[in-house]
């Protein structure tokens, strides 16, 4: 695979040259500004959790924050009360846990679920985080 190309201003990597992106002029701090503190701390459970799997970057933008190793396969945003957490899978899962899917294409599925607490991490969960890393590292086999 290409090597990734790194915006000059502020560092951001991306697949492709010159992407639109909000150059680092978002922080964590203002994302989080209006919920409730169990909600940073969920958040930052999401990130270990992520990069237990390997590095990714972490990304604030104007209302969510993308993980992102060579494309964006996970993040969300931060509610009052919960982190509304996404990630994406090439294939189709159902479960009660989701409240949102979208499809994007025949193998792009982009799944939403609530974290309300840290016990949302569990096996199953750290499954699907594992998934989505692959597909953020643009691996063929997921
Ligand atoms: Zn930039």
């Amino acid at each position: 695979l290409p090597p990734l190309w790194k915006c000059p201003k502020c560092g951001a990597k991306f697949v492709t040259r010159n992407l639109l992106h909000a150059c680092g002029k978002f922080s964590l701090k203002a994302l989080f500004a209006n919920s409730e503190p169990h909600v940073w701390r969920v958040f930052q459970r999401f990130v270990k959790e992520v990069r237990r799997i390997g590095p990714v970057s972490v990304i604030p933008q104007k209302s969510r924050v993308v993980f992102m190793t060579r494309i964006r396969f996970a993040g969300g945003t931060p509610r009052k009360t919960y982190f509304a957490g996404r990630f994406l899978l090439n294939r189709r899962i159902d479960s009660p846990r989701f409240t949102r899917v979208l499809q994007y294409g025949p193998r792009s599925f982009d799944y939403h679920l609530r974290m309300d607490s840290e016990r949302v991490f569990d096996a199953e969960l750290r499954g699907w985080l594992r998934k989505a890393y692959r597909i953020g590292r643009q691996e063929r086999k997921t």
